[in-house]
């Protein structure tokens, strides 16, 4: 057997969240809530489960949860979308942005990804044919070199993957970057797939400068979000897919012959709390804001050092100051092993990571306790 992704083996969050439980770490790796979505979120699925809500929903996803996802665009972005040919539900923003792949990338063409980029784009850019052009986000601080962007674009270039808020980092892309983004692709014949699913956690009252709402970008865009980030349940695997009617129409055709559809009463229960419960969305990045205040305020008395995440829930924390010795993977599988908090190294979201990289990246969305607990650890260090 040849195989189509030579290159892929166990992700870093299997791997990392398997050696906490069999070491019993606090889990601090893997990007998931260690406390439940909301009662009403999780009452409604049941609701809808025993009222006899249990066959296929429509391929493009159950139109109360499409017409729920445009209201939100239209409230928190200004833009009015159709929900019937813009908005597709997807089983999670993975088979999203997976799809939107297929959709447009043909052997050969290449597609500009920004390092430390999300493990999933790469591959399914392979699947496609296609080849993945990595460009290193400028470090201390995570953001475009726009120099080198404007280089690395050519004839072939079919496609740019923005992350943002992003994730490892927590850092975020502003309104004049996209204004920059724009005018660099005008005349050109590049789509944009822009990973959105952690929209709703930016902190200090920043703005997440969306994709949707610039009207340019968007008419080449497919805008993924993604309901486990944004409703605590990281394994309901819902998300989904804003793009215009044409794109949508493209991604609909792969979305339809990769699962057909999403699991319905899901998608019933989101729509019912969605509609219910507006003030989840604007309440999330005061929520998570806290969480990342308790753990760096707490962090700030360990020999680690950081600047606070503006987007996610992750932090980054450099550890030169305490094993300089240890790649990011050894440092991590240390911590987990020798003081009982399980991290994500982020060498392993680079093609070729810089050689002095000393970051592992935690994640904060856990329970007061956890965080307390972790903290300490990390401290003692
Ligand atoms: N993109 C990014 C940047 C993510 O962090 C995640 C979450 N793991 C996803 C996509 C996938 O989201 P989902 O679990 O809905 O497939
Ligand atoms: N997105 C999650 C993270 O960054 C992990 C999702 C997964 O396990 N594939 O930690």
């Amino acid at each position: 057997l040849i195989s189509k992704l030579p290159n892929v083996g166990t992700t870093i969050f299997t791997t990392m969240s398997q050696l906490a439980a069999d070491t019993g770490a606090l889990n601090l790796s893997q990007g998931f809530p260690d406390f439940d979505g909301p009662d009403a979120l999780r009452e409604a699925l049941a609701r809808h489960v025993m009222a006899g809500h249990n066959q296929y929903a429509p391929m493009t996803g159950l139109p109360a949860l499409r017409e729920q996802v445009a209201v939100k665009v239209a409230g928190l972005y200004g833009r009015k979308v159709d929900a019937a040919t813009e908005v597709t539900i997807t089983p999670g923003a993975t088979q999203a942005i997976f799809c939107a792949i297929q959709a447009v990338i043909r052997p050969g063409d290449e597609v500009i990804v920004f390092d430390p980029c999300y493990d999933s784009y790469e591959p399914s850019v392979q699947l496609a044919g296609g080849v993945c052009i990595h460009q290193q986000l400028s470090l201390p601080d995570f953001h475009i070199d726009w120099q080198r962007l404007a280089d690395a674009i050519t004839p072939r270039t079919r496609m740019i993957v923005l992350n943002t808020p992003h994730n490892p980092s927590g850092a975020l892309i502003d309104a004049d970057e996209l204004e920059r983004l724009a005018a660099l692709i005008r005349e050109r014949d590049i789509y944009l797939l822009s990973d959105e699913v952690y929209e709703h956690l930016v902190f200090d009252g920043r703005e997440h400068a969306s994709v949707l709402r610039h009207d340019e970008l968007y008419q080449r865009a497919f805008v993924v979000s993604s309901f486990g980030k944004t409703y605590h349940v990281t394994g309901w695997k819902t998300g989904y897919v804003v793009a215009p009617p044409a794109l949508s129409s493209e991604l609909r055709k792969v979305h339809q012959y990769v699962s057909f559809t999403g699991v319905t009463p899901l998608q019933w229960a989101l729509a019912d709390f969605m509609a219910e419960h507006p003030e989840h969305i604007s309440e999330l990045p005061a929520f998570y804001q806290a969480k990342r205040d308790l753990f760096c305020d707490l962090l700030a008395g360990s020999r680690f050092s950081f600047t606070r995440a503006t987007g996610t829930y992750f932090q980054l924390a450099d550890y030169s100051a305490i094993r300089p010795d240890l790649d990011d993977v050894a440092m991590a599988e240390w911590l987990t092993r020798e003081h009982g908090v399980a991290s994500i190294p982020i060498s392993v979201f680079y093609q070729s990571p810089p050689a002095d990289l000393r970051l592992v990246r935690f994640c904060f969305a856990k329970r007061e306790e956890t965080l307390r607990q972790a903290a300490e650890r990390l401290c003692a260090i």
